[in-house]
């Protein structure tokens, strides 16, 4: 029956008048046929299926018939054709496997897997092989002349079964993956409103419909169709946005919502849907669609599908929505809170205009004070006061959040967000309780311009600044700058590396022997702090004790470093070095530590370290603050037997009095002035006044820093009774101070 290469137009002309001639172009008649495709190079196959299937019909839907006469053809038409049910194919065309190249291309290239095919072939022996029959997905192989009427009849039912269940198996699998990516997007945008719109717009485009439908939420103690609320509506019901489902003007409308929401079940009318979907006790909801016409069955079970899976959707929408206020809005002033400023910042980073933008932190000052003392409920009063306040009198173009307990964020424009604007609205005072609160506040602020970090780090930047604005006054303000974060944040790294040091015993201390300038002999050393980072670096003192104080840990480092060197102390006393003093040095943190005294005491008692021979040194900066503590202090400290240095002597401004006071033991000369001297060949130099009130306050006194014999020359000839330097030892660890000195030592 089939000639192997005949030209498609032939077929045509043979066609028997009385057949129609079949519009292969025809368009299909929407979803309520079912479409057949027959491709065959021979005209009197067309003819005898459409008459053996004409009037087959399943489920109330006709067949409708598209004929190919050759390969060529039949892909030609294909490009522009979907929803093919079943497709009728002739293994041997214009080539004697055309039939199964064309199987080839309706998979793989138009990605038509779901039209059932179903092969025909007119040599019996000419059976495809197996492989290719699983490879594509074909679904029935049949000899013409096994196809008598009621086999082909049998076998394309069949086929559209299958093809029905194909559709609905994978429609259901795209309604899941709507309802995943639905649960995705929503995520995104938060919010039940546009969820809802998400959901009409999805079942729009999962029925291949233009989105006109409405959403509505009923809320309800009991179980009455009371406050139906449209919160979605798209298409031509976009008007009915929150409208009381009661107020819409049409009856079908209202009558199709209720009925779904009182049967609790979907309806599916003439030329519309009423949707269903449980939610949990307190909300039902329930769609309206236009559908235009009634829906088939897939698409019904479809919807079943989809309902059920978007009614936990809109559930969980609920929950997050409420989850949501709770996680980014502060329940107290209603405002952003910290988390949602950041994901604010980070959109505005994200997005085109972040160059103007400027985030200011306002900070209430003596916030805690009032708090305490005139209770929560009024500090709560003013915070709400003074959110109403910066929220009317700032532009609402602008993002106002609370950040933190007093501390509000303000993100917008440079030209409303700055100090002056923001601080002009805390010169008229408050009325809370019907009293009048004068409020003052402090400012830290950060260009979003060319800004690199993230929300969060635009936000501690702001806070670094308020910070810094808070300690220089209060009612003032600080713009961030880069070097600032840099400096902080660099701090911060390395309080965290030397927490680790010295946890992990990298720290260690080094010894710097102090010379007795008329003899030449070591009388003492210096306690020095060293820090051996793992790969083999040292960070300088100056660096790292800095970091300690800021980080309190320079008070257990601090007892530590007294600990050893009262130890290594005790250690050189048994080998005979009974006259060494062992000077440490204290910071200031330390110092004013309540505890200090008692740690002090300690450390003589747990090693046993003579306190005469312990010397501890203070900076001359410390000296200077809180001088009646100081005093007071100093004089328990000395009652110790310990004895007291002034380090870095001359660099600040002590007066002789106090000095006198003080009761201090030896002055250090800085080692500037040390360097000084050799410069100036005038008599009079800061390290010569330093000697000449020393000796008049019988002080001792030592330099510090000498690194050549002509220094150590004009400081003995000046009558400087002690040194220190590289030029007689640079600062050594224990083992290599021992042997140095019994050798340079000359003991
Ligand atoms: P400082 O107390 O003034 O210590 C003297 C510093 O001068 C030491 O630096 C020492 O190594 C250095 N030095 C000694 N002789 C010479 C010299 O001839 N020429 C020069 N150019 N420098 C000399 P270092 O060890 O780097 O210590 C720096 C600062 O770190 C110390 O200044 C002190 O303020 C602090 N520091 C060191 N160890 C401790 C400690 O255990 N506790 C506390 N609180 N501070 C410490
Ligand atoms: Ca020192
Ligand atoms: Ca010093």
């Amino acid at each position: 029956m089939s000639s192997p290469v005949s030209p498609p137009g032939d077929d045509l002309i043979f066609l028997d008048e009385t057949v129609r001639a079949p519009d292969a172009t025809a368009p299909a008649s929407g979803g309520n046929v079912w479409r057949v495709m027959i491709i065959d190079d021979d005209a009197d196959v067309h003819s005898a299926t459409t008459f053996a299937l004409g009037n087959l019909e399943m489920q109330h839907r006709p067949l409708e018939f598209l004929h190919a006469y050759s390969a060529a053809q039949a892909r030609e038409m294909l490009k522009d054709e979907q929803d093919i049910a079943v497709i009728l194919l002739d293994v041997v065309m214009e080539q004697e496997d055309a039939g199964l190249q064309l199987v080839r291309h309706i998979r793989e290239t138009e990605g038509m897997t779901e039209a059932r095919i179903i092969l025909r072939t007119g040599q019996p022996g000419y059976a495809p092989e197996i492989d290719a029959i699983r490879d594509f997905d074909i679904n029935d192989y049949k000899t013409k002349s096994e196809l008598t009427r009621i086999k082909l009849f049998t076998t394309v039912t069949a086929a559209i079964r299958s093809y029905e269940q194909i559709r609905a198996i994978n429609a259901s699998r795209r309604g899941l993956e709507l309802i995943v990516r639905a649960s995705t997007e929503l995520m995104a945008q938060q919010g039940l409103e546009n969820f809802a719109a998400g959901v009409i717009t999805q079942i729009a485009g999962l029925l291949s419909l233009k989105p006109e439908g409405l959403l509505c939420v009923q809320e309800s103690a009991n179980n009455h169709t009371d406050n139906l609320i449209v919160i979605a509506a798209a298409g031509h019901y976009a008007g009915l946005m929150y409208k009381p489902v009661d107020e819409i003007n049409d009856p079908r409308i209202v009558a199709a919502l209720k009925e779904a929401l009182h049967t609790r079940r979907n309806i599916y009318g003439a030329d519309y849907t009423a949707l269903h979907f449980a939610g949990n006790a307190r909300h039902d909801f329930a769609a309206f669609l236009n559908t235009g016409e009634p829906l088939n069955e897939i698409d019904q079970r479809l919807l079943e599908v989809f309902c059920s899976n978007i009614s936990v959707g809109l559930d969980n929408v609920l929950l997050v929505s409420r989850l949501h206020n709770f996680a980014f809005y502060d329940p107290l002033t209603k405002l952003p809170n910290r988390t949602r400023l950041i994901e604010i910042l980070g959109e505005k980073l994200a997005g085109p205009d972040a160059g103007e933008a400027i985030l200011a932190l306002v900070d209430i000052d003596h916030f805690a004070e009032t708090n305490d003392a005139l209770g929560h409920q009024f500090g709560d009063l003013l915070l709400l006061a003074v959110a109403a306040r910066l929220k009317s009198r700032l532009d609402d173009a602008f993002t106002l959040a609370r950040v933190g307990g007093d501390t509000f964020g303000v993100l917008g424009d440079g030209l409303l967000v700055n100090p002056a604007t923001i601080l002009l609205q805390f010169e008229e005072p408050f009325r809370i309780d019907g009293q009048a609160v004068q409020l003052s506040a402090t400012v830290g602020l950060v260009r979003l311009a060319d800004y690199e970090g993230s929300g969060a780090d635009a936000l501690k930047d702001a806070d670094i600044a308020l910070k810094r604005a808070k300690l220089q006054q209060r009612a003032g303000h600080f713009y961030f700058s880069r070097s600032m974060g840099v400096d902080i944040r660099e701090r911060v790294r390395m309080m965290y590396a030397l927490r680790a040091a010295f946890d992990e015993g990298r720290l260690f201390v080094v010894y710097q022997p102090q010379i007795d300038l008329a003899t030449r002999l070591p009388m003492g050393a210096e306690a020095l702090l060293r820090w051996k980072t793992e790969d083999g670096t040292f960070i300088s003192p100056d660096r790292f004790i800095p970091i300690a104080e800021y980080s309190g840990l320079i008070i257990e480092l601090g007892e530590w470093v007294m600990r050893e060197a009262c130890e290594e102390l005790v250690r050189l006393r048994d080998i005979g070095y009974t006259d060494f003093m062992m000077s440490i040095n204290v910071s200031q943190v330390q110092f004013r530590h309540p505890h200090f005294l008692e740690t002090l005491r300690a450390v003589i008692r747990d090693t046993g370290a003579p306190p005469a021979f312990v010397e501890l040194e203070i900076t001359e900066s410390m000296a200077m603050e809180e001088p009646y503590l100081l005093i007071k202090l100093l004089e328990q400290i000395k009652q110790t037997g310990i004895s007291i240095a002034i380090d870095d002597f001359g660099t600040g401004f002590s007066s002789l009095s106090y000095l006198q006071q003080l009761k201090v033991d030896r002055l250090k000369i800085d080692r500037a002035f040390v360097t000084e001297i050799t410069g100036s060949a005038r008599g009079s130099s800061i390290a010569e006044m330093v000697i000449q009130l020393g000796r008049n306050l019988g002080l001792s006194v030592i330099a510090e820093g000498v690194e050549d014999e002509r220094q150590a020359q004009i400081l003995t000839a000046l009558g400087c009774p002690q040194a220190q330097g590289f030029l007689f030892a640079r600062p050594m660890a224990v083992e290599q101070l021992k042997d140095w000195l019994k050798t340079d030592g000359l003991r």
